[in-house]
């Protein structure tokens, strides 16, 4: 029998509000100064009282909302109670018993729920191990866990449904979500079994990447099954992950519930939502990233690969289908065949160049100098057999760093590229062939004649051209 792996996940997301969770302290993630976004209030000193920012609620309400779950009627915060250096009140305002949200499911996992909290501060500590800092920044800044049920089989699994949060939560506005720092942050509830009876549950903690999901998880799964095989016992218990070493390694037996000694929180007043409350608040869901995904398969016929970039990148996406309208626009509905064909000439242009183009440059998407009205106005250039495709590869270039619109750069592309063989050609041919008698008088010998015909080609091109190119040309048409 093969090693079956069940793995819950654990995740905290940063909310994107401009104040804390409980105090007017600004809630910025981007903070360089420590201990700058501070007050009384969210310092837990004795006598403040803490405020529910309204925000921080429809956040989560909306999150859990947007994947199917239940917003709870009743919910209330609890204290969760213990020591750590980064928590100054002793205790993190929390809920247990009666979460914001229950229930949902994303990538076919089960959601059990979502909550609202605080964070805690950051602890940096002297690589000598002789003191360490706290910064309270982040102390009582919103922050949203959501705990599925064991249904992931897989590492990799588990990094896909961390990967579809993270876009869900930002097409919400709810969080950035960014692991790099810190904004979402996982936890993996791991074990692996051969018969129906459950493993031993091992919680892997400080997974703050994609990347590191999966490696902790697939590390974690081959250890407790090296164990097992060799006829040791997996403990249960939390790890940590080490970046660098790429393992996870042992930090304390897990704690329960009772150890926090939760309680209803009572400096806050429990929460109480009408069905109305709720219903309003569904409509400020936007399309979620699975919907958008269907409709731009289905709307542009465009490729797998194309639709999951327009995805994960809303700005592209709204780029995408500002082109889009153009070109529909430019083509009315009469034609749709026509209209198929253009767009299947920007969803080329757009994979093959211009994604390479601003990768190549490292331009965001969300500081893009070209304008969608000026791409589609490309894209008609070319359908039209107007120009090549080499020199929209190049104006397309000059639309990317630049920004201006495709006719102005190919026309004062024009002037330079008479230094173009093939113009240049044709230019001395005619001039030659309206010029006979320096032609003849050259052939008899005569140097002159020859910069005269130069003369004469130069005037043409409007002095744009290379002489050296030019003389070099003559004398080859004319032997
Ligand atoms: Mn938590």
């Amino acid at each position: 029998m093969e090693w079956q792996v069940t793995v819950g996940m654990e995740i905290h997301a940063e909310l994107r509000t401009k104040t804390k969770m409980f105090c007017n302290s600004k809630n910025d993630p981007d903070e360089k100064h420590q201990n700058v976004n501070v007050c009384p209030v969210c310092m837990g000193h004795p006598g403040t009282l803490p405020v529910i920012n309204e925000e921080a609620v429809k956040s989560v309400q909306r999150a859990g909302l947007a994947l199917g779950g239940e917003v709870q009627k009743f919910s209330r915060f609890d204290r969760k109670n213990y020591f750590y250096p980064d928590l100054p009140k002793g205790y993190q305002i929390s809920q247990y018993k009666y979460p914001l949200v229950l229930g949902g499911v994303l990538n076919g996992v089960r959601i059990t729920r979502a909550h609202l909290e605080e964070d805690a501060g950051k602890l940096m500590h002297d690589p000598n191990g002789k003191f360490s800092l706290v910064d309270f920044n982040r102390a009582g800044v919103p922050l949203m866990e959501l705990v599925t049920e064991p249904d992931i089989k897989s590492a990799k699994e588990a990094k896909k449904f961390a990967e579809e949060l993270q876009l869900v939560l930002q097409y919400l506005g709810a969080s950035e979500a960014n692991m790099e720092k810190g904004e979402m942050r996982c936890e993996a509830n791991i074990s692996v079994s051969k018969t129906s009876e459950k493993g031993v549950k091992v919680e892997v903690k400080n997974l703050n990447s994609f990347r590191a999901v999966e490696r902790a998880i697939e590390y974690e799964v081959r250890r407790q099954i090296e164990l097992l095989e060799s006829g040791k016992k997996v403990i249960q218990e939390t790890r940590g992950w080490d970046e660098n070493k790429e393992i996870t390694f042992s930090q304390r037996s897990k704690e329960s519930a009772h150890d926090y000694r939760y309680f209803p929180e009572p400096d806050l007043p429990p929460m109480e939502f009408s069905d109305e409350y709720i219903e309003k608040l569904r409509a400020t869901i936007p399309e979620l990233p699975e919907q958008k995904r269907k409709r731009f398969t289905e709307e542009y016929g465009i490729s797998a690969d194309l639709v999951e970039t327009l995805v994960s990148e809303r700005s592209l996406a709204a780029f995408w289908e500002k082109v889009i309208s153009e070109l529909r626009d430019w083509m009315g509905e009469e034609n749709p065949k026509k209209f198929l064909e253009a767009m299947k000439l920007a969803a080329n242009y757009f994979t093959s160049d211009f994604l390479g183009l601003i990768k190549e440059k490292e331009i965001s998407p969300d500081e893009l100098l070209m304008s969608p009205e000026n791409f589609a106005e490309l894209i008609k250039m070319i359908y039209k057999k107007e120009i090549t495709s080499r020199v929209a590869k190049d104006v397309l270039r000059v639309m990317v760093e630049r920004g201006c619109d495709p006719s102005t750069i190919i026309e004062s592309k024009g002037l330079k590229q008479v230094g173009d063989e093939v113009a240049l050609l044709e230019i001395a041919k005619k001039i030659i062939s309206e010029n006979q008698k320096a032609v003849e008088d050259y052939k008899k010998g005569k140097q002159q004649s020859l910069q005269f015909l130069m003369g004469q080609v130069m005037r043409e091109t409007k002095g744009a051209s290379n002489p050296d190119k030019i003389k070099e040309l003559l004398a080859k048409i004319l032997g």
